[in-house]
């Protein structure tokens, strides 16, 4: 079988890239070991960073229908008394930023809907194959499939690895993976019961005895989560559970009727040495493994997807192949980042129980300022830099109709915005690229300035920026050398 690419692991990174792919329309075969779907609900927020993404997936909508807001958790004491916390940072939408807090979607219905949205665009995760091994050479890679009616070799120009954890292909590549044992394992579950309100996340005790069960939005379960010794045997019967949730809660009103799935996992925070080797790429937990806290794991993923998704479309229409090598150059340092940060709300969930998340872990403030490809020939004092996010902005079409920011975005090209510009554009139309002129008789209109404030643009400024919704180059030059050679070498 002969395909561009090959995506190892239908989880949510290889699910993104696919959707990505597909609506590129790029070759592409997404095969996963297992035989059905994920069923748990493991990662269930979803940062505003990347509902963004989702909303130029076509799939945010739909989530954000299914889904729902983070309750406030309760914190019980032991007389019985309980104090109201909200745990997550919510702001109203502004028009910069549509989605101001975090969305609650258990893991198998995010990727539901994202296997929804590949269906929509013609495509299926092949279940019950399992990559085996591969080799790579100047023109591509030839991997074997395991499938339960034999092997087969799958020929592509490039395989990605978004293989979990465990990573196959991370470890067949021989890619270093250091880090540390956190010295905590836990349990998580999805259950069905009786006894609790749906209206908050219960909490009882704190450090090793603590427990937690929270309503998951768009089911009628709740998630346990709690922590449990390093090593030994754990419970994981439904009478075992339900034994556990007495014990830690000291109540008896608290009915568990069915375990729908459930979790036994030791944390750890490592990341590979190199998310690129030759025509071989990792994503998601192949190349970063981290604990839960702060919500980070599964968003990273999509965002690493996001990034690669794009470039490899690019390179195999004929841009410059050291894009891809801005892979690793803007993903990795964003996941050393993160590793950082949810160790240590680890330890401040561990030592204070304090179990608040904020604006940085919506991710909104991540961007790729130190990239090669982040080109600024603007003042130093400018409010937006090259390599920040492009934010979003409403305007208006010629014709009187709402246009944002963030719906250009949509179409997956690189958008150029040349607002207030004295001269016609200068350079030449070409696929993959959208010239928009921005000005009160042009065809984008900023009748609120939402676009001059957000961008900081003065009359012949020109933003250009990239698929994923960065900004690449911010000049005031449309002849710029930078900017040129940018469109010349990478659309
Ligand atoms: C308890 C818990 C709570 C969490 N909470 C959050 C949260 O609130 N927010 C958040 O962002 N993240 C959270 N996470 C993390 C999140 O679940 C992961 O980061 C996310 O699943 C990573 O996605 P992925 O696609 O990279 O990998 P996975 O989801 O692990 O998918 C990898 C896929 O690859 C397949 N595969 C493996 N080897 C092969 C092979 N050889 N051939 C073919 N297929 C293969 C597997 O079957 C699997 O389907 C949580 C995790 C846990 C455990």
């Amino acid at each position: 079988m002969d395909t561009d690419i090959l995506i190892c692991g239908a989880g949510a990174a290889g699910l993104t890239l696919a959707v990505d792919l597909a609506r590129r329309h790029i070759p592409f075969v997404l095969i996963d070991q297992a035989a059905t779907p994920f069923a748990g609900s493991r990662g269930k927020g979803i940062q505003p960073r990347t509902l963004e993404i989702f909303e130029a997936l076509d799939v945010a909508d739909r989530m954000i229908a299914a889904g729902g807001r983070y309750p406030a958790q309760r914190h019980y004491a032991a007389d019985g008394g309980y104090r109201d916390e909200a745990t997550v940072a919510a702001t109203a939408a502004t028009p910069t930023e549509p989605y101001g807090e975090p969305l609650m979607l258990p893991q198998h219905l995010t990727e539901s809907m994202l296997r929804t949205r590949l269906a929509e665009l013609g495509h299926v995760p092949r279940y019950g194959h399992t990559l085996s091994g591969f080799e790579q050479d100047d023109g591509g890679v030839t991997a074997r499939v395991t499938t339960a009616d034999g092997e087969v070799d799958v020929r592509a120009r490039y395989l990605v690895g978004a293989d979990g954890g465990r990573s196959f292909v991370r470890k067949a590549l021989d890619i270093g993976f250091p880090g540390e044992s956190l010295n905590a394992r836990a349990v998580v579950a999805d259950l069905a019961l009786t006894g609790l309100t749906r209206e908050v996340w219960h909490r009882w005790g704190s450090g090793a005895k603590q427990i937690s069960l929270c309503p998951l939005q768009g089911t009628d379960l709740f998630q346990l989560q709690m922590p449990v010794p390093l090593n030994g045997q754990v419970d994981l019967s439904d009478a075992g559970l339900a034994a556990v949730i007495a014990e830690r809660s000291g109540r008896t009103d608290i009915v568990v009727q069915a375990v729908h799935w459930c979790s036994d996992y030791a944390m750890s925070a490592r990341l590979a040495d190199r998310y690129r080797v030759g025509r071989v790429f990792i994503a998601g937990d192949a190349a970063h493994v981290h604990p839960p806290t702060g919500g980070q794991g599964l968003n990273t993923s999509v965002q690493d997807a996001w990034n690669l998704g794009w470039k490899l479309a690019a390179v195999l229409r004929g841009a410059d192949d050291a894009l891809l090598d801005t892979y690793e150059e803007e993903r990795r340092e964003i996941a050393a980042d993160m590793l950082g940060m949810s160790t240590r709300l680890l330890d401040a969930a561990r030592q204070r129980g304090d179990l608040r998340r904020g604006r940085e872990q919506q991710q909104l403030d991540l961007g790729y300022p130190a990239s090669s490809l982040s080109l600024d020939e603007r003042g130093d004092d400018a409010p937006l830099r090259a390599g920040y996010r492009a934010p979003d902005a409403p305007c208006v079409g010629a014709g009187g109709q709402a246009v944002r920011m963030f719906s250009l975005l949509r179409s997956g090209d690189w958008i150029m915005l040349r607002y207030e510009p004295a001269t016609a554009p200068v350079i030449a139309p070409r696929a993959g690229l959208r010239i928009v002129t921005v000005g009160e008789h042009a065809e984008l209109r900023d009748h609120h300035g939402h676009l001059r404030d957000a961008y900081g643009f003065a009359a012949g400024d020109i933003a250009l920026v990239r698929p994923d919704g960065y900004l690449a180059v911010l000049t005031h030059d449309e002849q710029s050398p930078a900017l040129t050679a940018c469109v010349e070498k990478l659309i």
